[in-house]
């Protein structure tokens, strides 16, 4: 159907095509997976939940546990909460999880279930907890049920205990477990102590050990949670999957909110640790000045590769503002930037980074492919970076395609790899060079085709 997009574009208000997101579910369940010992629990039908779990295992190439409150036509007509109590005494007795971290999909909000009430019916076992987000799926997108999710870990956990604990909170955003890692060193790094919620490493990227474990070791503790309230600032890293939590745990327990853009690329990355030493007091380490070092040497060497060059940019709003602002400081053209997600603060900000670098780019937010197909016939570019999704357009249109975001279901390992700090902007730096060199050695003429570029 790709090779069928008309050129000519029709405003379409009712209709999407391709799209570029996908449902709220599937980023609740992510979230509540980089709780310690916690089953995200689906109330809906079956079929909901195989789907999120099968998104995030083919993404992760990890086995993704999830229970459901299995909808069969008595539940979709006279609601689910017969099935969710039988689901959470289930639950507690078969997997004993220390959480279950209930999310909803597009049935049983259309019914209208109350989940908070169904919960305080339920016998809850001494020391266990059961939370919940409501995620319906007719409206936002994944990151939208990632950021209800953060945010229901605030209200039912965080608690102002009257102390400091010298802790920064750490709002990560979605991304793989190897940016969580990555964020975690930097801050070792900074002598900064830290609460990083979400935080799936060591759960979604856990090591083979030859023995199966339901809840592997990874994943932000009960305690820590609760102790967020207590401390001294929270960093939100993007304004669509962590502000609203930050937001909620200032509002609950006073603690100083700062969103900042996903520190994806040398600008975000500064104001990242430029942040984080002026909170604590800490100076910045060597090492992360040489770093940073190697990253300016790196974007000097390559420049001549990727400067001028035009970009399409499609993905998670955090993950493509971020993005954009990068290919910018590298001289790129990003002639195209959407994101599937709804926003408007995400069409604003792309506009202003365009407006400032002096860019004449198309910018929309709850935008489709098929759009930005579209686009692309009209006025082609360089090179594509989004989710595997991109392959059919960059197949399509025969422009190499740079694999950042999520879903990527068709190449291994990209989520033991960090994109986020200095040492992941050399990585992306690393894959977009790589991407438009192995497309001139494709289109080369035999006396153009040089072993040294
Ligand atoms: S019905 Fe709703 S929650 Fe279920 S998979 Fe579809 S969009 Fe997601």
């Amino acid at each position: 159907m790709w090779d069928y997009t008309p050129k000519e574009m029709i405003e379409r208000k009712s209709l999407v095509i391709n799209p570029a997101k996908t449902c709220q579910p599937i980023g609740a369940m992510y979230a509540a997976l980089g709780i310690h010992k916690c089953l995200p629990h689906s109330h809906g039908s079956q079929g909901c939940c195989s789907y999120h779990r099968m998104h995030l295992t083919r993404h992760f190439r990890d086995p993704i546990m999830a229970s459901t409150s299995s909808f069969t036509e008595g539940a979709s007509v006279f609601g689910g909460a017969s099935n969710l109590k039988s689901a959470i005494k289930n639950i507690f007795t078969v997997y004993d999880p220390d959480v279950i971290a209930i999310h909803t999909t597009c049935l049983s909000e259309t019914i209208g279930d109350d989940i908070p009430t169904i919960i305080s019916q339920c016998e809850i076992p001494e020391g266990k907890y059961v939370i919940h987000a409501n995620t319906p799926s007719y409206v936002g997108s994944h990151i939208t049920g990632f950021s209800n999710m953060v945010t229901s870990m605030v209200k039912y956990f965080s608690k102002k205990l009257g102390y400091d604990n010298g802790n920064v909170n750490i709002i990560p955003g979605f991304v793989n477990p190897s940016d969580m890692r990555e964020l975690k060193r930097i801050m070792d790094l900074m002598g900064v102590k830290c609460i990083m919620f979400p935080d799936t490493s060591g759960n979604l990227d856990s090591p083979l050990t030859g023995k199966y474990e339901m809840f592997p070791k990874g994943g932000t503790q009960i305690p820590d949670l609760i102790d967020t309230g207590n401390s001294m600032a929270t960093i939100a890293l993007g304004k669509f999957a962590s502000e609203a939590a930050s937001i909620e745990l200032e509002r609950k327990c006073k603690v100083p909110a700062y969103t900042l853009k996903m520190p994806l690329g040398l600008k975000a990355t500064d104001e990242f640790i430029m942040l984080l030493s002026k909170l604590t007091g800490n100076t910045i380490p060597y090492e992360l000045e040489e770093e940073r070092g190697q990253l300016v040497d790196i974007m000097v060497d390559c420049n001549h590769h990727y400067h001028g060059k035009t970009v399409a940019i499609f993905g998670d709003p955090d993950i493509v503002i971020a993005l954009t602002e990068f290919v910018l400081s590298l001289g790129m053209i990003p002639k195209y930037v959407l994101t599937g997600t709804p926003g408007e603060a995400f069409e604003s900000q792309i506009k202003e980074m365009l407006f400032e670098a002096e860019v004449d780019g198309k910018v929309k937010s709850y935008g489709d492919l098929f759009t930005l197909q579209q686009w692309i016939k009209n006025e082609k570019v360089d090179l594509i970076i989004g989710n595997s999704y991109g392959k059919y357009l960059s197949r399509a249109e025969d422009i190499p395609l740079v694999r950042i975001g999520f879903p990527i279901l068709d190449r291994p390992v990209q989520t033991y790899l960090p994109i986020v700090g200095y040492k992941g902007a050399m990585r992306v730096i690393e894959m977009i060079t790589n991407a438009l060199l192995d497309r001139k050695d494709r289109d080369d003429l035999d006396q153009d085709f040089e072993l040294v570029l």
